[in-house]
């Protein structure tokens, strides 16, 4: 008989970051023909991604349309998607986390009734609007997988009280802390990989490096301007610099550009690739960020994260005293970091490493459930 197939379906930049690990822990466990479909919808940023990991997906979508709206992409995920499981037949389809990309690929898988796996199962915010989309794309994952990969026992506990089968759940950490890992060997291996940050190490010695990124959609218009003003203000103090990779979306760009101009200590850079932007993580004194990804990721780097957004799926962080919420109230996030870089204790208080999200081991613990899954 030939070997099972495991088609994994992935578009944006945290999927790729997330899911590379387990592509390679499945091929590293071997008897299963492993399968890569990536929709693309956020094209550059996916590509930086899988260039890094060394991935040609063997089918690309390439959905990727400025300006599209939801319903516009959902649908030509949903045609796009379909057409590629009718044509792979595929034993089993992996998904990751809460993107369109993953909801429209486990529907699609589940309108032929082809099992899916969901990494990163089980984040819940309990708000449907924060993070919009993403809380209602994971829910609605949920019912569809019969295995559900929960980076945490909270995640686990999540899916348990929505009355997932308990024995389709584990809980296997956060692919997260594999790619963390790996790269920051790989770079350690391979330090020319991350030489575009010496410029900005040498422009910005002696000051502390502020490292900011943000993207939520719920955060474009209002939230968008105020965190811009924050960012001014924080740049008056002379004792800091901020390095900040703007997300492409115009939504963002517009505003940083508009708002912010040209100061000698920020550094609007566009997107770093994962190993420049590992790099710069490890430069930080803090974070400040609405992303889901770097919440767990600074963390394990012992960097203190201030996150702008009012609720988190994320609590390990917050639990651990690494991450706290700050919304986007341009006050508050000034008033933050100032506390940060003011009051030593305050500093060391968060600025301690724990990885509650991880081991760097997930995806091999994934590879192996999907193995025993085919009775391998
Ligand atoms: N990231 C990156 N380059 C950047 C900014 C972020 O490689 O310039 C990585 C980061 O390390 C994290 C992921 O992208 O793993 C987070 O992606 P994003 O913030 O776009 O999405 P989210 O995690 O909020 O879904």
């Amino acid at each position: 008989m030939a070997n099972p197939t495991v088609l994994l379906i992935f578009g944006t930049r945290p999927e790729a970051i997330k899911l590379f690990p387990v592509v390679q822990a499945l091929q590293r466990r071997g008897g299963m023909r492993v399968r890569t479909c990536v929709t693309a919808q956020h094209r550059g940023l996916l590509d930086q991604v899988l260039e890094i990991a060394g991935i040609s997906p063997d089918i690309d979508l390439d959905l990727m349309q400025p300006g599209q709206t939801l319903d516009q992409l959902t649908a030509r995920l949903l045609t796009g998607l379909g057409t590629v499981l009718d044509a792979e037949r595929p034993d089993r389809v992996i998904v990751q986390g809460d993107t369109a990309t993953a909801m429209v690929g486990a529907l699609t898988a589940y309108y032929r009734k082809t099992p899916v796996g969901h990494v990163e199962a089980g984040l819940r915010s309990g708000d449907i609007h924060h993070p919009w989309p993403e809380e209602v794309n994971r829910r609605m994952i949920a019912p569809i997988a019969d295995l559900h990969f929960a980076p945490t026992q909270t995640a686990a506990a999540a899916l348990h009280r929505e009355n997932i089968d308990p024995a389709s759940v584990h809980v296997t950490g956060n692919t997260v802390i594999d790619a963390l890992l790996a790269t920051r060997d790989r770079i350690a291996a391979e330090p020319e990989l991350a030489v575009g940050l010496d410029s900005l190490a040498n422009r910005f010695a002696g000051k502390r490096i502020i490292l900011v990124t943000t993207h939520r959609r719920e955060n474009f218009g209002g939230g968008m301007e105020a965190i811009a003003r924050a960012i001014a203000r924080i740049a008056d103090r002379e004792d800091v610099a901020l390095i900040f990779p703007v997300h492409p979306n115009p939504n963002v760009v517009s505003v940083m550009d508009a708002m912010l101009g040209d100061r000698a200590n920020i550094a609007r850079i566009d997107p770093l690739d994962y190993p420049h932007f590992i790099r710069a993580l490890d430069m930080a004194h803090i974070v400040l960020t609405d992303s889901g990804g770097v919440q767990e990721e600074a963390p394990a780097l012992g960097k203190p994260v201030l996150v702008m957004r009012e609720t988190t799926e994320r609590p390990e962080g917050v639990a651990a005293g690494t991450a706290r919420l700050v919304g986007t109230d341009e006050s508050r996030i000034v008033s933050e970091i100032s506390t940060l870089l003011d009051d030593n204790s305050a500093y060391s208080a968060m600025a301690r490493a724990h990885n509650p999200f991880g081991d760097g081991h997930a995806a091999q613990r994934i590879a192996e459930i999907v193995a025993h899954g085919f009775g391998l």
